[in-house]
Parts: C-alpha cells; structure tokens; sequence
C-alpha cells in the first residue's frame, strides 16, 4: 500500500498539461494564468492627489505662516490642469493629476478659501497627500506570474494594466462514472435496496470548483462488459476519467478487472488513508483516470486530496495542493494505528486559539457529517491516541472545495 504523500506525488508526476487558450476578462476568475502578464507603463501613471484640496509647491511655504496665495485653476479626475507657476496653488480633486511644479496637497479642511484666494496657516512637506506614479507598479514589472489561479483581484489588476483578455489554460475535460447496481437517480423510485446516487453531485461541483468542464455518464452495472464499455466511451472524450464505486476488491468490483482489460496502465490501486483505501490511479495515452472509492466520503475526501490537485496541475497551477493550518484538539481520541486518517470535523475559535473536534460518527458513508463539518483533523498513521488539547494538523473543507 502506497503511503498518501507519495500517492500525492504520483498524482502530480502524472498530470498532462493542458493547452492554452484566450479568454475576455469577465471569465478569466478561476482560470490558471498562462503566460506572464508585464506592466506596460508605470502604475498609477501620473503623481496625483489622494484627497480632495490644494494643490501646492512646498518651496512656496517658506518663512513663518500664515501664507496665502491667489488660486489658478482646477484639476479633477479626467480634466487636469497643467502647471503651477510660483507662489499659486490649484484646487484639486482625489484622483486629479497634480499639475505640473506642485509636489504637495493640503486637504481642504486646513485651507480658509477667500474669493480666489487661499489662506494657510500650516506648513506642508514635499509629497504629502500626494500617490506617486509607479508606486503600485513599474513599467517592464510582471503583473500577475504565469501559473498563478486568478482570483477577483488579478482580473482587476489585469484591465488596470490595459489587458482585455488573457491566455490561460485550457479546462480540463471531465467525465464521471457512477457504477452500482444499487443506484438511481435522485427522486426517481427505485426497488428495495436502490440507492440515490449522490457522488457524481458532490464531485462534478468540486471539479468544476476546479476548473474543469464535467459531463456524467449514464450509471454503470457492476457487470465487466459493461463498465470496460463504460470506460471506453469515457476515454474517448476526456482529459480525465473519474469513476466512483467499484474500485475495491469485491466479487462484484469491476473498475480494475475493466481497466486492466482496456488497456489502462494503473500506477497504484490502494492508499494507505481513511477514509479511501481503494484508490486507482492509471493512464492510457494523455488521458488520466482515476478510480474513487464508492463511500461518499471517501469519494469527496479523496477526490479533494488527488483530484482537485490532479485537475490544478493540469492547468498549470504553481501551488496545486491544498493547504493545511494548526489547531489544537478539543478532545482526546483512541483510534486504531497503521493509515493516516483524516476525521471530519468542526474547527471553532476559542479565545486566541482554533479548536478542532473530530465529529461522533466517522463512518465512510456519513455525508450529513461531512456536510456538518468545516475541517478535516489529520491523525498521523501510527498514532493510537491523540490527547486533549494537542497541536494537530487540519484541511478547512472550504479550501479543498469539498
Ligand atoms: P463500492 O465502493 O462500490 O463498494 O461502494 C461502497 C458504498 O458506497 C456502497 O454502500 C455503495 O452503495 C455506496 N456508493 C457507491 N457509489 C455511490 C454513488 N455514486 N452514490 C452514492 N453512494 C454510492
Ligand atoms: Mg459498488
């Protein structure tokens, strides 16, 4: 059995990269940035004012106040004045280029303004209220990296260096495979025994999360002729083929019999983690398929660890894997030793320290406690006891996407 770090990297070493592709600005947040995008000109591109008042020369300020100068003119957001000569000042707006010779701004609440002269009775230093140009950026810098997951903020910094579109990578192509005999579709009846089939949900929202386009195929019997067709129609219009259920080694598990006989190359078919024991991992050409362990948690909770970092890598993201924060048990645990386990669990702020609580029932199909959590608790493989109040290592769900 392969220990989860190493599964990890085996995930990664595997993923194919995609293509490249232009999108418009409005739908580049979440996409993975494939080029670098440089700074044309220096950001903000004029020295301007940061506060509605007067726009001054601090050389004029010489001597004991109070000063008073005749006032020449405005500069406002999009109508700026051009210069100062000696001994003026300007009326200014916030965001207004300073004219020309001034170096300084004097907010309006320390000016007495008398007809269109301005009186002063405090002196003003040289680049006072005053935002430099290519303080935010420089001309010839790199904006935003190539690799980098775009969020909200990089599409804004994106139209302030004057980019229309961008080249990200391409999504990558999903299909899912639910196999069961016991399955149908939510709300519809079924016989005594059937079970909705919930995992396709769950993932396709974590794929996409993820970046991908996801189809769902029909549901798979566990019959081998039919999941080795199954799979071959996935495979022929994926990038990856994601399969849940059937993974195990039961009489009536066929995703590695079916695979095998396909011609898929399988990396590993078990990980030494809980929940997800059974977890595969092949290739057949560039597409990946990964086979998830039925149990709804199982299914999420490996998918969050291998699939999302999977589907990240593929688009070329410099930080594919999830990561994890400090806390501080809020109970003491007894546990069986041997796999690294990662227990639902709710993670709350108590005074200056983050509590984490592993939830009642730990059962591999509990999706209500997956659901009710917000963290998973690792517990390290070969611990047998974890005692109250220990520093432990925890995943905020909302961070895997699960
Ligand atoms: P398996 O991995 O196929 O042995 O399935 C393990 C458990 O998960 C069984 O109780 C299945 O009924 C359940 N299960 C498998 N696939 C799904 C699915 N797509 N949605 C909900 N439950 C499932
Ligand atoms: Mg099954």
């Amino acid at each position: 059995m392969l220990n989860f770090g190493e599964a990890q990297q085996r995930v990664l070493a595997m993923a194919p990269r995609m293509g490249a592709e232009r999108v418009g600005l409005e739908e580049a947040a979440g996409r993975v940035l494939a080029e670098d995008v440089l700074c044309p000109v220096d950001v903000p591109a004029f020295d301007g004012s940061v506060m509605d008042g007067y726009a001054v020369r601090a050389a004029d300020f010489a001597g004991d106040g109070p000063w008073e100068f005749p006032v020449r003119g405005e500069s406002r957001a999009g109508e700026p004045l051009d210069a100062l000569t000696p001994n003026t000042v300007a009326r200014i707006f916030t965001g207004a280029p300073l004219p020309a010779q001034a170096d300084a701004v004097v907010m309006q609440e320390h000016v007495e303004r008398d007809g269109d002269r301005a009186r002063f009775t405090r002196t003003v230093n040289s680049g006072h209220f005053v935002r430099k140009r290519g303080d935010d950026l420089r001309a010839g810098s790199v904006a935003i990296a190539k690799g980098t997951r775009l969020r909200p903020a990089h599409v804004a910094l994106a139209a302030t260096v004057d980019r229309a579109w961008l080249t990200v990578t391409r999504r990558p192509r999903v299909v899912l495979l639910a196999t069961g005999d016991e399955l149908r579709s939510p709300g519809t009846p079924g016989p005594v025994g059937s079970i909705a089939e919930s995992n396709t949900l769950g993932l396709a929202a974590m794929a996409r999360r993820a970046g991908a386009t996801v189809a769902v195929a029909p549901l798979v019997p566990d019959d081998l002729n039919a999941t080795m067709q199954a799979f071959e129609a996935a495979l022929a219009d994926a990038d990856v083929v994601i399969s849940v259920g059937g993974v195990s080694v039961g009489d009536h598990d066929r995703v590695r019999p079916a695979l095998e006989a396909i011609g898929v190359q399988l990396d590993f078919y078990k990980v030494a983690m809980k929940p997800g024991k059974p977890l595969a991992l092949g290739k057949r050409g560039s597409t990946v398929v990964l086979g998830l362990p039925g149990n709804p948690v199982s299914a999420m909770v490996t998918f969050a660890f291998f699939g999302v970092p999977l589907l990240r890598a593929m688009q070329g993201d410099g930080d594919p894997l999830p990561r994890s924060w400090r806390a501080r048990t809020g109970r003491a645990i007894t546990r069986e030793p041997g796999r690294l386990e990662f227990a639902r669990a709710s993670l709350v702020r108590e005074g200056a320290s983050w509590i984490v609580t592993s939830l009642e029932n730990q059962a591999s199909g509990a999706v209500a406690m997956l659901a009710r959590a917000n963290a998973l608790m690792v517990v390290p493989a070969e611990r047998t006891e974890l005692a109250e109040g220990e520093d432990v290592e925890v995943y905020l769900l909302e961070e895997l996407g699960a």
